[in-house]
């Protein structure tokens, strides 16, 4: 199987061109089960391609690959000069199709073309960088034990890992997790979602157009429940990197505990605070706190989803930031002037819809948007509600949407116990009861989550930054701003955000292992 495609759009023309095979050492072949996957367009349901499906069977056929070549070629075998070399081809390789891979990412997953060539590829290609200047500085030490012994302490490559993506930032996710596998010289099996294969498909031929050995990344499209189970349970995979949602993080867990006890990171949801204080810069908060939660039309995990602003800020915030809310243009993501295409499947497109009918019948109030969209695609309109109680469903859960609260706070106490209190809890609220009895288990599992991935804070007062952020239960937290990442700075999560951390040099100690020489008598 094979993908053409010709863009003849008003923010890019071009053509693309590449097999959608089962990438298992260097070479695309059909699944071994003969399937194949539809992936659709969601500006308007249509089919883009199909790609070929693999299965569990494919993933056994992979490992034995990637076995091979990490004893034999790569692992402890290519010194990390030449990775360094590789990777950096790759990031070269990367640069002369940015609009491409721009393209795919646009196609399959729906946002804005523009998005994802100003911020979705440049960050891939930092982070292949990035991690290709870690590839030869994975230095060990020395441990003086005594006076006269020492013990050495090595770092090595874990193996043959397996990586599991979810479909929001398709091609960045892909950068995030091969980077620093790597560049530690693991092998890997990676999967992407079914929703969006296209960019990580189209890197299989970069990976091995800048030379790469057979086996060293194999991409397997799948189903979360064949490939990305086959995966986490697998006997010879001894790690595997996750992100997506808590619930299904929680079950990649558990099967790699109950199969071989492998290693794990997770990186999940979360319900991101961002507290507005009297004292902000009103613009700068309007902007950030728009970047914050529409970026990406809401799918981020680190969505700045609920918005607290204190009484004295409060009017005027809400004012501006419905105002520019206003200004987002829906449409295309080709069309130029396009803010935020559809969201990237039916079942996200209802599961919002959802998440919007449950906010009115809770009794919050629509202040903008809440209606349906009126025409064809997975199009959900921005919505801001207000007058919201803390046990909403809307309030507790992760939307993943372009759907955010904005919840008014009076505060006075010095160290705003009230709001952080309000802003590190998304647990308890979530009645199991609310739901009826087919969606009982899910209300459980949803009533478990307590979130801790991202935070904001907005003040001009530093001492009141420090104070407040530093109580905030979030793995990244930002003063004054939103949403920004680069390479170097981890990133993951408190509580059931995650376990461990992705980019930075952080993400690299996701695949060692750490060997100590002991001192010989
Ligand atoms: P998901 O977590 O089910 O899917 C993410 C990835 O995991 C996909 O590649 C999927 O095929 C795979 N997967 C699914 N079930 C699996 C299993 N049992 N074993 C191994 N792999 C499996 O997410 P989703 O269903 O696409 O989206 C549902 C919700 O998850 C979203 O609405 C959002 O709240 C959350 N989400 C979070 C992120 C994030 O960046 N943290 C990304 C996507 C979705």
């Amino acid at each position: 199987t094979s993908f053409s495609y010709e863009f003849d759009t008003a923010v890019y023309k071009g053509k693309t061109s590449f097999p959608t095979g089962v990438f298992i050492n260097n070479e695309f072949v059909d699944g071994a089960d003969g399937g194949t996957i539809d992936v659709i367009n969601p500006t308007n349901g249509s089919l883009i391609t199909k790609v070929s499906e693999a299965t569990a069977k494919d993933v056994d056929l992979a490992v034995e690959a990637a076995q091979k070549t990490f004893d034999a070629v790569w692992g402890l075998n290519t010194p990390g000069k030449d990775r360094t070399d590789l990777m950096n081809k790759l990031a070269v390789a990367m640069e002369a199709c940015a609009d491409e891979l721009a393209a795919l990412d646009a196609l399959d997953n729906g946002k804005t073309f523009g998005w994802a060539k100003t911020m979705d590829v440049p960050l891939s290609i930092e982070l292949i960088k990035y991690y290709a200047g870690w590839a030869d500085k994975i230095h060990g030490k020395v441990v003086e034990t005594s006076e006269d012994k020492f013990t050495y302490v090595r770092q090595e490559p874990i193996g043959v890992v397996g990586q599991i993506i979810p479909w929001n930032y398709p091609l960045m996710m892909m950068c995030m997790k091969i980077g620093p596998a790597l560049a530690t010289g693991n092998c890997i099996i990676l999967k992407p979602s079914e929703f969006t294969p296209l960019s990580a498909l189209k890197m299989c031929t970069l990976v091995k157009e800048a030379g790469f050995p057979p086996g060293v990344l194999n991409v397997l499209v799948g189903y979360g429940k064949t490939v990305g189970a086959a995966i986490s349970s697998h006997k010879d995979i001894e790690k595997v990197a996750f992100t997506g949602s808590t619930v299904t993080g929680r079950s990649i867990m558990e099967a790699a505990a109950k199969s071989n006890l492998k290693n794990v990171t997770l990186e999940l949801g979360g319900k991101s605070p961002n507290i507005i204080f009297n004292d902000a810069d009103l613009q700068q908060a309007v902007d950030w706190s728009f970047f914050g939660i529409f970026w990406n039309h809401g799918q981020a995990c680190i969505a700045g989803s609920r918005i607290f602003v204190q009484s004295g800020i409060y009017d005027k915030f809400l004012e501006k930031f419905t105002e520019k809310t206003k200004t987002i243009k829906l449409g295309d993501p080709f069309a130029s002037g396009t803010y935020q295409g559809p969201q990237v499947s039916n079942i996200q497109h209802e599961r919002i819809l959802g998440y919007i009918k449950s906010g009115k019948e809770q009794g919050a109030t629509v202040h903008y948007g809440g209606e349906p969209y009126n025409g064809d695609g997975y199009f959900v309109n921005p919505t801001i509600f207000v007058d919201t109680k803390p046990e909403m469903k809307i309030v507790q859960e992760e939307i993943f949407g372009p759907v955010c609260c904005v919840i008014k706070f009076e505060d006075e106490a010095d160290d705003y116990t009230d709001v952080i209190k309000q802003a590190n809890d998304t647990s308890k609220m979530v009645l199991p009861l609310l739901y009826l009895s087919s969606k009982l288990i899910r209300g459980v599992l949803c009533g478990l989550l307590v979130y801790g991935l991202g935070a904001a804070v907005f003040t001009k007062n530093l001492d009141r930054a420090l104070k407040t952020a530093h109580k905030l239960k979030a793995g990244s937290l930002w003063v004054n701003a939103y949403s920004t990442v680069n390479a170097s700075m981890p990133f993951g999560g408190y509580k059931q955000s995650g376990i461990g951390r992705e980019y930075g040099e952080e993400a690299l100690h996701n695949y060692l292992n750490v060997k100590a020489k002991p001192p010989m008598d």
